[in-house]
């Protein structure tokens, strides 16, 4: 690590030190750990995940770095002091949080997420890009998960920091996360060194649904075998965890997991009426476009076949349009 680097690394694994020994040994802390306990969490993935907080002062951080010798200049390059246009001073970026530290694949601390406890927005504020943290390129968790991704070749892929927390609680300790952002080439390419297999279990809202398709269709690409898995009534699975427990989530969401086909097969139809003929050709259309994706005939033959039963129509004239979508696409 470079000399100027470096002070950006020591500063974030003190804070987090100190974050987390706010959180768990102390009575301005205690709200916070209340709200996490209230929420799920137990003491043991606090201390696994090094859960802090961080205190409602606009000068904390400022103070405690400055009397350990760190440079207001490099304290905010590193993301944890912001500076006030106005007068040049500097004032905390995280108050009054629940704080994630962000670690890299060595396991060394390079940036936050910090939680508000209330409804305060954002509800996640996050460190900025610096010249330790590329958001695009880090996956929550990846550093701990990674053996277990390893020996299972499989990874689960969530949307937030809860899920991957819970999940983990629950046994599923190969779960990784985004920072509540896309999923990206370079995130695919990390994962593609150790894992080729991924089962996506994104919050079941509207959004999550949305992301789970994008995101899969670029693990798709990447060729990687997919599997959705969805929880009901629009729950994301941290919550799905609180009301359902462990065993539930293990055995019928990871375990009933659908195959990415069967979630297209879902999704196409999510807002059609397929009593209406329109909205039913529609889907029969796309569904035949998504099919002639398919490399193995038999798998083509296999769906073609679903189809056919599911809406009474000939299976040659299925073949027939599929043919002629395949060979369009040429
Ligand atoms: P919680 O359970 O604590 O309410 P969540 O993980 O369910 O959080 P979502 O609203 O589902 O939150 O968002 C998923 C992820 O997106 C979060 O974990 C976080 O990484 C990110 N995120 C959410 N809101 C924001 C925000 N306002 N700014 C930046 N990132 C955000
Ligand atoms: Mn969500
Ligand atoms: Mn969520
Ligand atoms: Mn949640």
């Amino acid at each position: 690590v470079s000399k100027e680097l470096q002070p950006l690394f020591d500063a974030h694994e003190l804070l987090c030190k100190f974050y987390h020994h706010l959180l768990v040994n102390t009575k301005e802390g205690q709200h916070a750990l209340e709200y996490l306990l209230e929420r799920g969490f137990t003491r043991e993935s606090i201390d696994k995940f090094q859960i802090g907080y961080s205190l409602n002062s606009w000068d904390f951080v400022y103070k405690f770095l400055l009397k350990r010798n760190f440079s207001p200049e490099s304290m905010e390059k590193a993301g944890l002091l912001i500076r006030r246009e106005r007068d040049g001073t500097y004032f905390d970026r995280f108050r009054d949080r629940i704080m994630f530290p962000i670690f890299d694949r060595n396991g060394s601390t390079i940036a936050f997420s910090g939680r508000s406890l209330g409804a305060d927005q954002p509800k996640y504020l996050n460190s900025p890009e610096t010249a330790i943290f590329n958001k695009s390129k880090i996956l929550y968790n990846y550093h701990l998960a990674k053996p277990a991704i390893r020996k299972m070749q499989h990874a689960v892929l969530f949307e937030g920091f809860a899920d991957v927390i819970s999940a983990d609680r629950s046994g599923v300790e190969n779960g990784i996360a985004t920072m509540g952002t896309a999923l990206t080439d370079e995130h695919i390419a990390i994962l593609r060194q150790n894992v080729h297999s991924i089962t996506i279990c994104y919050d079941s809202d509207n959004a999550g649904i949305e992301a789970a398709y994008r995101a899969g269709n670029l693990l798709s690409d990447a060729s990687f075998q997919i599997k959705v898995a969805m929880m009901p009534d629009g729950l994301d699975p941290d919550e799905y965890i609180k009301q359902f427990g462990y065993e539930k989530f293990q055995n019928e969401v990871i375990g009933g997991s659908l195959t990415w086909m069967a979630f297209k097969f879902l999704y196409f139809r999510r807002e059609k009426n397929l009593q209406n003929e329109g909205d039913r050709l529609a889907y029969i259309e796309e569904i035949i476009t998504e099919i002639s994706k398919l490399d193995k005939a038999v798998e083509r033959d296999h769906y073609l076949r679903q189809l056919a039963t599911e809406f009474s129509l000939s299976l040659d004239a299925l073949k027939l349009q599929q043919k002629q979508i395949f060979f369009a696409k040429k």
